[in-house]
């Protein structure tokens, strides 16, 4: 099946034009492996472009070709989409705690760490009751703990600001901690069923190959053409129907080993003729070592305070966490951080979890 695009061979030529243009994480050589840190590319790359027009943009995709996407979309995700209590709930609060969630995390590894914090603070009053220690504890070793304080954080300023409810606002959620384009727009379209397109590394892997016949989209493609591509896409009214669907698809099926045979896109797919000449996606970018990294000395601690019956001795944490002499000096400045950060407190040769 063969659809007109308005401009088709303008936009796959747009898309190999920015390899020369690509700046931050993309011009080295690196791509944003979370929704808030490809939101962060994207506000990074619109900072350098030029200012938009004042007046909207013509439409880049035919009216045909976004009908036939979105009901083949819809109706793939009708079939085989993930039903996660957050999409269905019209819940403001669970789609809040969802998209921190997913910051920096695959799908797999969400809905444990979802249901726990939810478990534990059912509402956004009680998360902002929430000490450092519980929230911390709360999280467990699901990874980038900040995230634990942030939710908290943001319910805080909720409840003394904004009534005690999420703001609906993209421009007041934005303003609260943790709380970057992506998750705003979790909040505003599973939340409060608003028109807001949600954009993570899986819309972008999709967007990108389908219409911009890219293979790895994270580096060929243009954040400004994802960016129009996606809001043209949106079916007004259906948001929270919507981006699951992209997401889903793009986790799925059109992953960083696209299943092309039998997608349901193939036959107005731009990249599938590559892919099926037999070109390769090139990896993204080798994911950093975290065995030695600061990073897991810090879980180590937080996993020895999480689990003590009361304070510790400094020195008894440092061993318990498995440091040689030679890498204590190391993990003591390690734990100072912590501290700075309210992960942990230390006074008087003891320490704790959260805030003393
Ligand atoms: S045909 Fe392949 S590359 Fe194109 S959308 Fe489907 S899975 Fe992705």
């Amino acid at each position: 099946m063969r659809l007109p695009q308005r401009r088709a061979g303008t936009l796959s030529r747009r898309c190999h034009r920015n390899y020369g243009t690509a700046v931050g994480s993309e011009a080295s050589g690196k791509a944003p492996a979370t929704p808030e840190g490809y939101a962060a590319r994207m506000t990074a790359r619109s900072a350098s472009s030029p200012a938009p027009p004042a007046q909207p943009e013509p439409p880049t995709l035919a009216v045909e070709l976004v009908g036939v996407l979105r009901a083949r979309l819809l109706g793939w995700y009708e079939q085989a989409g993930q039903d996660f209590p957050w999409r269905t709930g019209a819940n403001p609060y669970f789609a809040l705690v969802a998209a921190v969630c997913a910051q920096q995390t695959q799908m797999s590894r969400v809905l444990p760490t979802f249901e726990r914090w939810v478990a534990a603070f059912p509402t956004l009053a009680a998360a902002a009751e929430a000490s450092n220690a519980d929230a911390l504890r709360t999280w467990e070793r699901a990874g980038y703990p900040r995230r634990a304080l942030a939710i908290r954080d943001a319910a805080r300023i909720c409840v003394a600001q904004h009534g005690g409810a999420l703001p609906r606002e993209a421009a007041a959620l934005l303003a609260l901690p943790g709380v970057g384009p992506f998750t705003a727009a979790i909040v505003r379209c599973f939340g409060y069923g608003e028109d807001a397109v949600a954009i993570d590394t899986n819309v972008v892997r999709l967007l990108g190959r389908l219409i911009g016949g890219a293979l790895q989209p994270a580096r060929e493609s243009s954040a400004r053409d994802i960016e129009r591509w996606a809001h043209e896409l949106l079916p007004p009214g259906d948001a929270a129907r919507w981006n699951p669907a992209v997401m889903d698809f793009g986790g799925l099926v059109c992953a960083a080993r696209p299943r092309c045979d039998g997608c349901v896109l193939a036959d107005i797919c731009a990249a599938r003729p590559r892919f099926a000449a037999g070109e390769l996606a090139t990896p993204v970018r080798a994911q950093a070592r975290f065995s030695g990294s600061d990073r897991e000395w810090r879980g180590r601690l937080l996993l020895q305070l999480r689990t003590a019956a009361g304070p510790m001795r400094v020195g008894a944490l440092v061993e318990a966490a498995g440091a040689s002499d030679a890498e204590a000096p190391r993990v003591r400045a390690l734990l100072r951080a912590l501290c700075a950060e309210g992960m942990a407190w230390s006074r008087g040769g003891w320490c704790g979890l959260g805030e003393r």
